[in-house]
């Protein structure tokens, strides 16, 4: 049978390693703990291991480098020797110091005047990371220049193809492709367009492949996920071209061009006139390409087709998929198709069966990364024709079916609701303006007013106490006595320093979503699901998998706490529907929108509840709303409706007097403005200290007429700023926006820093304030 059987591939898998052992080991080479040798030591046991459980799964196409110690695009930037000056390293290869300190930055690292890095006195500081695509996995920004040049500077991708040939796998390596590559990078000078670098570049991935193929290699996957973006001709011209030459070049190795995360759309010509030997596409988020494909495609195309849903959790139907495929692959002819999911496997967790506390009927609903491999193998044998996997496939069908009509995920009382949301539900009582002035005589603010986002810093004691009170070392009575001793000082601290709206400090938090997921009916949670975020990073994204409600208040009796302690206005703090839906892994059985629309009604209630008692501030942070844009334009505006109305949904329920505030963590607000001011928050703070005010320019040409909260102190720095510099800040900002608009506060939460980094800033920007006033 396995003759008959379709190529599957995976694209790449999680590194991390089923217990986060990539954590464990950076961590504890980068505290001095193990030496270099044991660090690669231990990377090589994770791929191999990756590579035999692939192997047995069923996995016939093997990826190689889809490893990395933190990212594949630092590999990349390192790979082609695009390593900034401050970095330079005078070693070939780069060093493994090299190579963290553009991760992670150094204590130690040489400064030079014309760096790009010129923050004094700290070293080099880590290279910018910014998400991948519109998934939560962050990368490390490659940096170019006018006049770079580029040389093969590591051989990590023929070293890990030998590596695994040497354990008899015979794999095919993962490369970025270069025109994504350059793509994803940005120039000091913005007028400069790295693209422009591209025939720079070719020579080098002509020797990664000519040396692949000298070893063995006959197929190469280049990952050019910038075919399912908005592209400018160049771009796609520069696709023609660079495929062209690398296939002319190194005519002996097939390359499997991966586009993932969307449809092709207008790029499709392009995708299909590369002269390349294979394309892969996502039909989860394009189940409509492969019609398009089939017309237009050269018939020697190889494609491969990802069918498992490399983004999120569920499992797959796999009966409907071979109807689906059968004829699919009829058409494209058997030797021209391999089967894979959506995009790499690294997005989800590692393996189901390592969750023991799901209950039993969620966790067959599931499949991670081992449990995708298994469908894809088993697929492939139903489309060759192999009638043993008959049972797994009505297996696959009664899960999907069961979570689909299981009564865990709908409630009923729930959807007369959502049908009862009106547009009155969606708007404040009255516009803005009377709004604010009824606010401004309830609160009596001083021009200027300070506040800060919402958390203090998650201090060793802090983790400490949720670590011991999960584990049952103490009792609820204990954590809640030392929560609220934190808590109490926090707020003491507040009121003498004189900031003029408090908060209390969410130090009962272990993370912004999870803290509401865990008290919402409708969220699962897993022991070892973890998705790397960056580097040593990783995070358990909640598991949505019903109808989202709220059994009880979550957040009212830590405000009435709060409030209790001083006669200052405490902000109660709440995670806002966008936020907790785009961290999450979501059902897919409904539309994103309506699960939004189910969380809002969640923290509707919450905030009518916090107003009941007493409550007259409340803040929804909306952290992920941009982040969570569509990658097409055109999809902008049906994401930004239903966002929107859901931020609406949530905070409108409100009278007049009771202000909303929301956050947002930094964001681009140029494009979004108007969906930004359709929020109708009362006052919105932003991230905004380290572009000096400039996204403020956003609001100033759009007229915004709500208040705002520009960040004038950059939180993610442990560096302590001065009064002046906050000053100066402010000063941009009024030159930007009416001084009645102007709130002052730090860029956002201050859980990652020490009190003693927080205690003199905040001190600093009480006094900024103090003195614009007295000068105003
Ligand atoms: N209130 C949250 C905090 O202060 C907001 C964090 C965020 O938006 N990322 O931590
Ligand atoms: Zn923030």
């Amino acid at each position: 049978m396995s003759l008959l059987s379709l190529p599957v591939a995976t694209l790449g898998t999680p590194r991390i390693g089923p217990r986060r052992e990539l954590k464990r080991a950076l961590e504890s080479y980068w505290a001095g703990a193990i030496s270099e040798q044991r660090l690669l030591e231990d990377a090589a046991g994770l791929r191999a291991a990756n590579w035999a459980r692939q192997n047995s799964l069923g996995v016939t196409v093997i990826p190689s480098n889809d490893f990395s110690l933190y990212d594949q695009v630092l590999d990349t930037s390192v790979m082609v020797g695009a390593i900034p000056e401050v970095y330079a390293s005078e070693t070939e290869p780069v060093s493994l110091k090299t190579y963290f300190e553009m991760a992670r930055g150094s204590q130690w690292g040489r400064q030079t005047a014309s760096s790009s890095h010129g923050s004094g006195g700290y070293g080099a500081p880590a290279q910018e990371m910014t998400k991948w695509f519109d998934t939560n996995y962050h990368y490390m920004v490659p940096e170019f220049h006018r006049g770079q040049t580029f040389r093969l500077s590591s051989r990590k991708p023929i070293e890990e193809y030998e590596e695994a040939k040497a354990l008899g796998f015979q794999t095919r390596p993962v490369l970025i492709g270069p025109v994504t590559f350059l793509k994803l990078g940005k120039s000091a000078d913005p007028a400069f367009q790295p693209l422009s670098l591209l025939d720079e570049l070719i020579p080098v991935y002509v020797e990664v492949l000519q040396e692949l193929a000298k070893r063995g290699a006959s197929w190469v996957q280049c990952d050019e996920p910038c075919l399912v973006l908005d592209l400018e001709e160049g771009a796609r011209r520069s696709l023609l071209h660079v495929y062209d030459r690398l296939a002319r070049e190194v005519p002996d190795v097939k390359i499997m061009i991966a586009s993932y995360f969307g449809d092709l759309g207008d790029n499709l010509d392009t995708a299909l006139n590369m002269p390349v030997a294979g394309l892969h596409v996502d039909l989860v988020r394009a189940p409509n390409l492969l019609g398009r494909i089939i017309a237009a495609r050269r018939s020697d195309l190889v494609m491969s087709l990802g069918v498992i849903d490399g983004r999120n959790v569920w499992r797959s139907n796999l009966s409907t998929l071979r109807q689906q495929l059968d004829p699919v692959i009829a058409k494209l002819g058997r030797g021209h198709v391999q089967i894979a999911p959506s995009c790499s496997l690294l997005h989800v967790p590692v393996d189901v069966e390592l969750e023991t506390g799901l209950e039993p009927d969620l966790k067959s609903w599931l499949a991670f990364s081992v449990q995708k491999m298994r469908e894809l193998a088993i697929l492939a044998r139903a489309l060759a024709g192999d009638h043993d996997v008959a049972e797994s496939l009505a297996e696959s069908q009664s899960a999907v079916t069961f979570r689909r009509t299981s009564p865990k995920i709908r409630d009923a009382d729930l959807a007369v609701r959502m049908r009862a949301i009106d547009q009155a539900m969606c708007r404040r009582a009255s516009p803005f303006v009377p709004r604010a002035d009824i606010q401004r005589k309830r609160f009596g603010l001083p021009a200027f007013p300070t506040t800060t986002i919402g958390s203090f810093p998650q201090t060793p004691e802090v983790r400490n106490a949720r670590a011991a009170h999960a584990q049952g070392a103490i009792s609820d009575e204990q954590y809640d006595k030392f929560l609220k001793e934190e808590t109490a000082r926090a707020l003491r601290w507040q009121e003498d320093i004189g900031l003029d709206v408090l908060v209390h400090g969410e130090f009962e938090r272990n993370d912004m979503v999870q803290y509401f997921g865990e008290q919402l009916a409708g969220f699962a949670f897993t022991r070892n699901g973890w998705v790397q975020s960056y580097g040593s990073r990783c995070v358990r994204p909640p598991i949505l998998f019903g109808d989202v409600l709220r059994p009880k208040p979550i957040t009212v009796d830590w405000w009435l706490y709060a409030q209790s302690l001083t006669s200052k206005p405490v902000k109660a703090m709440l995670t806002g529907p966008v936020t907790i839906l785009n961290w999450s892994f979501v059902r897919d059985d409904i539309p994103r929108g309506e699960v939004c629309r189910q969380i809002a009604l969640a923290i509707r209630d919450e905030v009518r509840d916090l107003e009941i008692a007493g409550a007259s501030m409340i803040q929804i942070d909306e952290a992920a709303l941009r982040e969570g844009l569509p990658l097409r334009r055109s999809e902008w505006a049906a994401y930004l409706q239903w966002a929107v109305d859901s931020f609406r949904i949530c905070s409108s329920g409100v009278a007049d007097q009771t202000q909303i505030h929301t956050h947002m963590c930094y964001s681009e607000f140029n494009d979004i403005i108007d969906a930004i001011a359709a929020m109708d928050a009362d006052v919105i703070s932003i991230e905004t200290s380290r572009s000096k005010m400039e996204l403020l320019d956003a609001f100033r040409n759009y007229k915004y007429p709500n208040q705002i909260g520009p960040g004038v102190y950059d939180i993610h720095s442990p560096r302590i700023p001065e009064a002046s510099e906050m000053k100066e800040l402010i000063a941009l900002a009024r030159q930007r926006l009416q001084d009645s608009q102007l709130w002052v506060n730090p860029d956002c939460g201050l859980k990652t820093r020490k009190w003693e980094e927080v205690r003199p800033a905040l001190i600093n920007m009480v006094a900024a304030a103090r003195q614009l006033r007295a000068a105003s």
